[in-house]
């Protein structure tokens, strides 16, 4: 640390992405990645835009937002975009904690980050048993709300009308509902937008559609909340959406059969690769997500597993210690990726038994 950070920022504990190592290729299963290239028609309109990049992007994201409202049925003025649906949370905790936020006390870490970040009044709300969201316990909260539906590292989704509890009875606060994992057939809250004004979807390029390098995310909200944003984002970086990812981003969606249809191909992979591991002993959470976090059978320290999966060449992901100390979350990747995951396993496995 320099000398010169301000105080209440010196004890910040910043986020910790997956590890992207360049010493080796690995069987990249740690990051919730799309093991699937963007569609044929985003690598033209990205190569067709870069002859452009002499001039700013269109601040205000026109030709993307219409997209994106075409696609959701909503209007262009329900729609915001930023460089990365971590963003627009941002914008969120930046806005509209100030009387406190709740969040899971399993879920996605940027969350406490965030309500460090800008000093905010947190309530980790506990998880139910089997590392469930228990709508019982976020009625009435005084706060506002964020909720990542599938959960962040567990992958379970609450039902959509166990969403909508918790949006009518937190009238007076934002509810955020982070989409991040829906497309991979589990039930958005977009259909509940157009009733509550205090609800924000927030959505992501980065897992179903394949351009996690490209940073987009989007959100869909009330007219006033999406104004509210937009006037923050304006206030920090206007630009922040590149004109190679306004692009991308419009391109996708007019190729969606590729994506929806590659989703298919990861939700079924997904119930494969949970069989395949429940057999070898693994503990998973009934995962809706492109993920599935999975205790290792009895002998098999999770970071050891870790380890040897990485001298492997494969990497899945170690939260360290805390509530998920005994688990790996696995990202679902292509047939052959997941066939080299339940290959390697049992070697792995005896390994890490032995020591
Ligand atoms: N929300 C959740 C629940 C996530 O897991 C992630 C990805 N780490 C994000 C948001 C951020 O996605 P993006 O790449 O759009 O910033």
């Amino acid at each position: 640390m320099g000398a010169y950070i301000d105080d209440r920022l010196a004890s910040l504990e910043a986020y910790v992405p997956g590890e992207q190592p360049r010493d080796r290729e690995y069987i990249k299963l740690n990051a919730n990645e799309s093991p699937f290239p963007p569609s044929p028609g985003v690598l033209r309109a990205v190569s067709a835009a870069a002859g452009g990049l002499n001039m700013y992007p269109d601040a205000a994201c026109r030709e993307l937002k219409a997209a994106i409202a075409a696609r959701y049925g909503v209007q262009s003025a329900n729609v915001m975009v930023e460089d990365g649906s971590d963003n627009i949370l941002n914008l969120c905790f930046m806005g509209f904690c100030a009387h406190g936020v709740a969040y899971p006390a399993v879920s996605y870490g940027f969350y406490s980050v965030f309500s460090a970040l800008y000093g905010l009044d947190a309530l980790e709300i506990p998880m139910g048993p089997g590392l469930t969201v228990e709508p019982e316990r976020w009625l009435n909260l005084g706060r506002a709300v964020v909720i990542a539906n599938p959960n962040a590292q567990t992958g379970i989704a609450l039902p959509v009308p166990d969403i909508e509890r918790i949006v009518a009875a937190n009238p007076d606060r934002l509810v955020v509902v982070d989409e991040a994992y829906v497309d991979f057939e589990a039930e958005s809250a977009l259909p509940l937008v157009s009733r509550y004004k205090n609800l924000l979807v927030v959505r992501t390029y980065s897992k179903s559609r394949s351009l996690a390098g490209a940073r987009l995310g989007f959100a869909i909200g009330d007219e006033g909340l999406i104004a509210d944003l937009e006037r923050l984002k304006y206030s920090v970086n206007p630009y922040s959406v590149n004109s190679l990812s306004l692009a991308a981003g419009a391109a996708a969606l007019s190729e969606d059969g590729y994506y929806m249809e590659k989703c298919a191909i990861i939700a079924e992979e997904r119930e494969k690769l949970h069989a395949g591991l429940k057999e070898m002993g693994f503990k998973c959470t009934p995962s809706m997500a492109n993920f599935v976090l999975a205790e290792p059978p009895e002998g098999a320290e999770a970071e050891r597993l870790f380890l040897a999966l990485r001298a492997r060449g494969i990497l899945v992901r170690y939260f360290g210690g805390g509530a998920l100390s005994r688990c790996l979350r696995i990202t679902i990747g292509s047939p052959e990726q997941n066939a080299a995951l339940l290959a390697a396993l049992p070697g792995a496995i005896e390994e890490v038994g032995r020591r």
